[in-house]
């Protein structure tokens, strides 16, 4: 009998260009490769989530389990992110591969050399650098100043 990592391997091919483990066989309506496997007594019937739970553990109550690189088809445990569904509402376009063409960030502000900057351990990902420090202005305006909310 074959493990669910055999499984799930033998039902996807790498691309070569993207790094995404594309789904070979059936896929749902939606795009989501279709699998049945058991992984710790429970069923899963997305390849995706197989996949997460493989590689990375369960997922997180009320979390789902989002694709970086927006292939639904892709099972690339290192492509797969748990997030709250707010958080992948908000993205609408997940930050991978569309953060090579977006100019500014979710608030506005221009990704320039000087405003962006990325963490060593997701170089893929650009964030606004405009955004941190308003961030940790807002955050220091409610420690300092609970009492006056209000702002303009
Ligand atoms: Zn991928
Ligand atoms: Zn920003």
């Amino acid at each position: 009998m074959k493990t669910p990592a055999e499984i799930l391997a033998s039902h996807s091919v790498v691309d070569a260009d993207t790094g995404c483990h594309n789904w070979t066989a059936a896929l749902y309506h939606n795009g989501y490769g279709m699998t049945k496997v058991r992984i710790g007594g429970r069923p899963y019937c997305r390849a995706h989530r197989a996949a997460y739970v493989l590689a990375k553990g369960e997922i997180p109550e009320g979390l789902q389990v989002d694709h970086l690189c927006r292939n639904r088809r892709c099972i690339n445990a290192a492509h797969l992110e748990c997030v709250s569904l707010r958080e992948n509402v908000l993205r609408g376009n997940g930050p991978f591969v569309v953060n090579r063409r977006k100019t500014h960030c979710a608030r506005g502000h221009p990704f320039t050399e000087q405003n962006t900057y990325r963490q060593p351990s997701r170089p893929e990902r650009r964030l606004c650098k405009t955004c941190r420090i308003e961030d940790g202005n807002l955050r220091r305006t409610k420690e300092c100043n609970s009492l006056s909310q209000r702002g303009g």
